[in-house]
């Protein structure tokens, strides 16, 4: 959160960040995002070094009374990206997943919005999820399903 210029630091919406989704500085202007670089600029301005790695693009809404949360890329149906998909219109469930190199780069989840956070800890860590690529979208996948740590 140090600027270019000596004893300067920024966070928040004026200040570009480290997106790890897109392994590119950007804006992302987001409450958490401010809140997360104002503590990191904090630390550094008290000569504790500390580096943002944290952010991408993450909102939570609802729109006509249906949760929705959306990371990362959300892409369309082309390019360089897998996409996995799920959608109940009785139950008026989506859920897309965006996958490149088999690894999460973005998810929407509309009225299935559960375990959203281990999802982003997926894209976060950059996990390869070949080996249980086919349970992502399953109804209950949760942390039993992922590998063991080595
Ligand atoms: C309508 C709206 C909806 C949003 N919804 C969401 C949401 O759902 N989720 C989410 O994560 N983010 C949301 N955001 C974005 C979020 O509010 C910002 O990313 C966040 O507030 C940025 O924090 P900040 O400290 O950088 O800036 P700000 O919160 O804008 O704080 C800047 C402060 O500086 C003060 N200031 C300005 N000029 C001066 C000056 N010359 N001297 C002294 N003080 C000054 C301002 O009064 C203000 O208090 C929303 C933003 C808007 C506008």
């Amino acid at each position: 959160m140090r600027t270019s210029v000596k004893d300067v630091y920024a966070c928040g919406d004026c200040a570009e960040v480290y997106d790890f989704v897109h392994d590119d500085f950007r804006l992302t202007p987001l409450w958490p995002t401010a809140y997360v670089g104002g503590r990191i600029a904090g630390f550094n301005m008290c000569g504790v070094v500390k580096e943002y790695k944290w952010g991408t693009n993450m909102s939570s809404m609802h729109f006509f009374g249906l949760p929705v949360i959306t990371a990362g890329i959300s892409a369309n149906d082309e390019g360089d990206y897998e996409i996995l998909k799920v959608v109940d219109e009785k139950k008026k469930i989506y859920k897309k997943i965006v996958l490149r190199d088999n690894r999460m780069i973005g998810m929407i989840f509309m009225n299935k919005i559960d375990r959203a956070g281990i999802f982003l800890g997926l894209m976060r860590n950059g996990t390869d999820v070949s080996s249980f690529k086919e349970e992502l979208l399953s109804d209950d996948f949760g942390l039993i399903n992922l590998p063991e740590r080595k």
